[in-house]
């Protein structure tokens, strides 16, 4: 078999506006006789990562994603691009090491996105302050040359003076070190155009509904449900990869009604504050919290993200609900902290995330301890499943799956063509004072559009949005909701809910004009907003 593939290597994949259409997407795959070289059930960063991968080195790809792109855990992180310094404490170097590497792969290949963030840690003692300067000092060496700075012990005085809202009696000194902090449903964006520049099928609102089989039992396709126009479909496949996060059990259970459970579902809650609560251009990274966890408080969008928890969940969803207890132990936390406690009045929105960690075989180990790195899981039907890991890490979890992939089925092996992509919107020196600055390369276009429709009118004045963003996500960002929107092609309903519903009415209604939606539509999608986002007040 031989694969043709042509990909600039160190270069910008060529912009091409019209990729990202979803109706000229489903068209593609209505030709039932094709047969893909991968299918991917699940638009997360683990399916995202490997529909890069596999896109960039020339295998036909189509990727399906039930709700919107990164509607579940994808779009709930901590927003940092990290090695984990936490995992180093619990003596995973592997671990750290591959993720501090890709840490810098990222910077480099999207700088629009990741940019260099310094943490102080607060010291309490000379115990403390010399733990942490020799743990981040081997966490610095393990990056090499991907290093995004040295790690140092700052005097008391210097920490205060950094952080002016950091409650002195509190502290001894802190530790300064650096990682990488990022938007990540905008960079699931840009990857997601990358991977259809490079030729792949990816497509929101596909549910997998079943599996293909041939007569020996080998997976070859997949039934889906296109859920807009409630069209069935069927397609055929090479490898089919479940990459569906924490509802990897249910297509395993597609595959065979018996299979064993392979996921603990671990809930991750974050605050969102206004920016008084922490100025300045640090952020702050308490390392052991009452319980042993790690709480972040990271300066993100001109606000301040505070989290995050570690709660064992039994049910899976794609909208999981802060429980009070979590609620509770961040802003106790963080009031510890801070000269001014956050009160629940202050919160301007609050998420919460499901990590898909792998389950434990009942040895006891309380979720916090189990390993984040991620697994392949090979079906006897020849399903391949990836589970766990970290944002930080999809591209080489992408790289891995493919490798694993071309390994079993005799395939050619190609090297990984990703390491140095620049993907979609690359650019240097965004300016982030810019409210368009996420866009990157994007961003002119956008103004241009802007100019030539008579778009430039602001949509709220606390965000800095403007009409013309809503169009371009609906054209070239496969925005389909009102929520898409608000939550994932911006993060309005992350950063203030309470505006982001106020918003919600003249979105639906550019929206509505640009896919040719009726006054009825606009009314289902402001409601369906306000019911989803009511969850993210306090
Ligand atoms: C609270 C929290 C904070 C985190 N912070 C960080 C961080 O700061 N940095 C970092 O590197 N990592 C972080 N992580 C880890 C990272 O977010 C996850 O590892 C990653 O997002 C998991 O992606 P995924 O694609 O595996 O899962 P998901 O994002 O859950 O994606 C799976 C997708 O599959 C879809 N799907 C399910 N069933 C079907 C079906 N039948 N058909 C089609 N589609 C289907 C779902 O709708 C979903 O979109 C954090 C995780 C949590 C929970």
């Amino acid at each position: 078999m031989l694969y043709i593939y042509e990909v600039k290597i160190n270069n910008i994949i060529d912009l091409n506006y019209s990729d990202m259409k979803r109706g000229e997407m489903i068209d593609k795959i209505s030709d039932s006789s094709k047969e893909y070289d991968f299918i991917v059930i699940g638009g997360g960063a683990t399916g995202i990562g490997v529909a890069l991968e596999a896109s960039a080195r020339g295998y036909s790809v189509i990727l399906l994603e039930k709700s919107d792109f990164t509607k579940s855990t994808s779009s709930k992180s901590t927003k940092l691009v990290h090695g984990g310094v936490r995992y180093l404490a619990q003596g995973d170097v592997g671990l750290v090491r591959e993720a501090v590497v890709e840490r810098g792969l990222l910077t480099q290949n999207a700088p629009h996105l990741v940019k260099n963030q310094s943490f102080i840690i607060p010291t309490h003692g000379l115990f403390d302050e010399l733990q942490y300067t020799i743990g981040l000092t081997l966490y610095d060496l393990l990056a090499g040359k991907l290093s995004l700075g040295r790690s140092r012990r700052i005097s008391k005085a210097k920490t205060l003076k950094r952080i002016s809202t950091i409650n002195p009696d509190k502290i001894s000194a802190g530790v300064v070190y650096y990682d990488g902090q990022f938007d990540d449903t905008r960079l699931a964006i840009n990857l997601l155009q990358s991977s259809a520049e490079l030729g792949a099928v990816v497509i929101n609102y596909c549910t997998v509904t079943g599996l293909l089989k041939d007569p020996n039992g080998k997976v070859t396709g997949v039934k889906f449900l296109d859920e807009e126009g409630k069209s069935k479909h069927e397609i055929k496949g090479k490898q089919i990869v479940n990459a569906t996060g924490v509802f990897a059990d249910d297509v395993l259970k597609m595959d065979s009604p018996d299979a064993e459970k392979t996921i603990a579902p671990s809930q991750g809650v974050h605050l969102v504050l206004d920016k008084s609560f922490l100025p300045d251009n640090d952020a702050i990274m308490i390392p052991k919290t009452d319980d042993g966890r790690v709480l972040f408080l990271v300066p993100w969008h001109g606000r301040v993200v505070v989290g995050t928890t570690d709660t064992p969940i039994k049910e899976e969803s794609l909208e999981p609900i802060a429980l009070e207890e979590e609620i509770d132990f961040i802003l106790k936390t963080a009031a510890r902290y801070l000269i001014k406690a956050p009160k629940r009045s202050d919160v301007l929105s609050v998420f919460a995330g499901l990590r898909p960690l792998a389950a434990s075989k009942g040895d006891g180990k309380k979720t916090k301890e189990i390993s984040r790195s991620h697994k392949i899981f090979e079906s006897e039907s020849g399903l391949l499943t990836m589970v766990g890991g970290k944002w930080t890490t999809f591209r080489k979890m992408g790289e891995d799956l493919v490798d694993k992939t071309e390994k079993r089925n005799g395939w050619l092996h190609v090297p990984t063509k990703t390491k140095h992509l620049k993907i979609h919107g690359y650019k240097e020196n965004v300016d982030l004072s810019d409210p368009l600055y996420f866009y990157g390369s994007d961003e002119n276009e956008i103004l241009k559009l802007a100019k030539e429709e008579g778009l430039s009118e602001s949509l709220s004045s606390n965000f800095g949005i403007i009409k013309a963003q809503v169009v371009w996500a609906v054209r070239y960002e496969m925005a389909r909701t009102v929520e898409d929107f608000l939550a994932r092609r911006t993060r309005c309903q992350l950063l203030d809910a309470r505006e982001s519903i106020k918003m919600a009415p003249q979105v639906a209604k550019i929206m509505a004009a640009e896919l040719g939606k009726n006054e009825e539509w606009i009314t289902k999608q402001v409601d369906d907003y306000v019911r989803v986002t009511q969850n993210y007040i306090l």
